[in-house]
Order: C-alpha cells, then sequence, then structure tokens
C-alpha cells in the first residue's frame, strides 16, 4: 500500500486538481484507490458533488466516533472516498489545545487508519495549505509528498517552506516520509516565467523534480464545475494526457 500527501503550504497551486486526478489515473490502470480530502475547506468534497455541511466525513474516523466504512463513498465505481466533511476545523482547533500537553495527537490519523485495516494500493490526501495539527497527522502517517509547485516566481518560497515542515515532521515522528516527487504546474510554454521557474526547480530540486509538467489547461479548471474528473470529462484534453503521464511516473517512482 502506497500512501501519499499531495501537500503545499501556499494555497491555489493545484493540491486538489492533483489529488484527484491523479486518484482518477491510478484508479484508470486498475489500482484500487483511496482518496481523503483533509482540507476543512472541503473543496475536494464539494467537486466529487457533496455538500461539506451536511456530510460527515475524516474528523468523525479521527475521534473514532464512527468506522471507516460508514464513512467511505465511492466515486462512479472507479475509486473509494472520504469526504472531509462537517466539523472539521473545529477538530483542529480543539486537538491542537490537547496537543501542547500530548504530543500523541499527531498520531490520530494513523491509529484509525490501522484500526480500519484498510486494503488499497494507493491512499493519497489532499492537504490543508497550512502548518496545522491536521497536516501533522497525515505526514505522521504517509511515507510519501508529492510537491506541487505552481510554475510562479512567488510560488518558491511556499515550496522551500514545506520541505522545511515535511523535514521537521520526519525527524519528529516518521522517519519513512520523503518528498517524492516536486510536480511542476500550471505551465504555460509561452511564458517566460513558466521556463525560469522550471529550470530554477530543476537546480533547486534536482532529481525529485517530476519529469511530468502539468500544464494550463481550461479543462482542468472546468471539470470541477460538472462534478467530474478530467477523464469524465475531457478525455482527449491536454490535462488528462499529462495526469496519465503522471500516473506511470508514479508508479515506477513510488
Ligand atoms: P489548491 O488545492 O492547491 O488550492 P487547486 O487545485 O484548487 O489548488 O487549483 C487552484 C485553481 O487553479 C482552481 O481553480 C483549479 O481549477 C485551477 N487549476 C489547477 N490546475 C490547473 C491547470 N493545470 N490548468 C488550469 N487551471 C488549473
Ligand atoms: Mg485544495
Amino acid at each position: 500500500m502506497k500512501t501519499i500527501a499531495v501537500l503545499n503550504l501556499k494555497g491555489g497551486v493545484g493540491k486538489t486538481t492533483i489529488s484527484v486526478n491523479l486518484s482518477a489515473a491510478l484508479a484508470e490502470l486498475g489500482n484500487r484507490v483511496l482518496l481523503v480530502d483533509i482540507d476543512p475547506q472541503n473543496d475536494l468534497t464539494q467537486f466529487l458533488g457533496l455538500d461539506p455541511a451536511r456530510v460527515k466525513g475524516v474528523g468523525y474516523l479521527l475521534t473514532a466516533d464512527l468506522p471507516f466504512r460508514s464513512l467511505v463513498r465511492r466515486h462512479k465505481n472507479k475509486f473509494d472516498f472520504l469526504p472531509a466533511g462537517k466539523k472539521l476545523k473545529e477538530l483542529e482547533l480543539s486537538l491542537s489545545r490537547f496537543y501542547r500537553k500530548d504530543r500523541g495527537f499527531s498520531l490520530l490519523l494513523k491509529k484509525a487508519f490501522q484500526r480500519s485495516k484498510l486494503d488499497y494500493d494507493f491512499i493519497i490526501f489532499d492537504c490543508p495549505p497550512y502548518v496545522g495539527l491536521l497536516n501533522y497527522n497525515v505526514l505522521t502517517y504517509v511515507e510519501n509528498v508529492i510537491l506541487p509547485t505552481q510554475c510562479q516566481y512567488l510560488s518558491f518560497e511556499g515550496s522551500r517552506r514545506t520541505v522545511f515542515f515535511v523535514h521537521k515532521i520526519k525527524a519528529l515522528y516518521n522517519r519513512n516520509l520523503k518528498i517524492s516527487a516536486v510536480v511542476p504546474t500550471m505551465y504555460d510554454a509561452r511564458n517566460k516565467v513558466s521556463r525560469y521557474a522550471v529550470d530554477r526547480l530543476r537546480k533547486t530540486f534536482n532529481g525529485k523534480l517530476s519529469r511530468t509538467i502539468i500544464r494550463v489547461n481550461v479543462s482542468l479548471a472546468e471539470a470541477p464545475a460538472f462534478g467530474k474528473t478530467i477523464f469524465e470529462y475531457k478525455p482527449k484534453s491536454r490535462g488528462a494526457k499529462d495526469f496519465w503521464d503522471l500516473a506511470h511516473e508514479l508508479l515506477v517512482k513510488l
């Protein structure tokens, strides 16, 4: 079982887009995939057609109020999906108070997932864009981080902070944790800044930079409005091709 956090401490860089379309691509390739929305903003949960104010999600698993099987859903018979759902932000805030006294509160997710005896090829987390207890929990559990980086000048600082954060959690809680791929997103070949950004990423991250670059593609931005992955919405688009390539690359790399 491969566990992946899609993480960047900056918002709007393509985390949710990568989480859902990478999950879809891996599922198309015959893998059993669980996609988890652990961002209290519930973007992914809404993307997949659920009302965050009404749905119970991952928070209820963390507190052991409900078992995994009563919370998980299936997206069009392709991959499983655990929504963020209601009360997740409140839960994070209240757990943070306890965490100051007891560091064990970063282990809730790991314990809940182990208790649930999950059987998947991939578990993929769409993470929130800030340092907080939910990300502590995800990074204590997973082995791989995928770090999407927007091909823009100002995105470097966010990526650097994210790397620093990952190394901190690795040292504290999870020796197996590693950044497995830095994925350039929203690449626009007509734009000089995009080309400059990829050059700089290559110099900074070296072998960790993915071969696959996710290009700007309007179909990727439109698909959520229809509650569809790129493969359901526009299977012949550039976006679909890029995610197909990324899935193949990661199957070898992880
Ligand atoms: P995050 O989860 O990091 O906040 P999102 O995946 O929600 O980022 O992406 C931010 C916005 O950019 C969304 O409106 C999304 O549809 C759009 N977007 C993401 N990737 C692409 C892309 N490759 N091409 C065009 N638009 C994109
Ligand atoms: Mg998001």
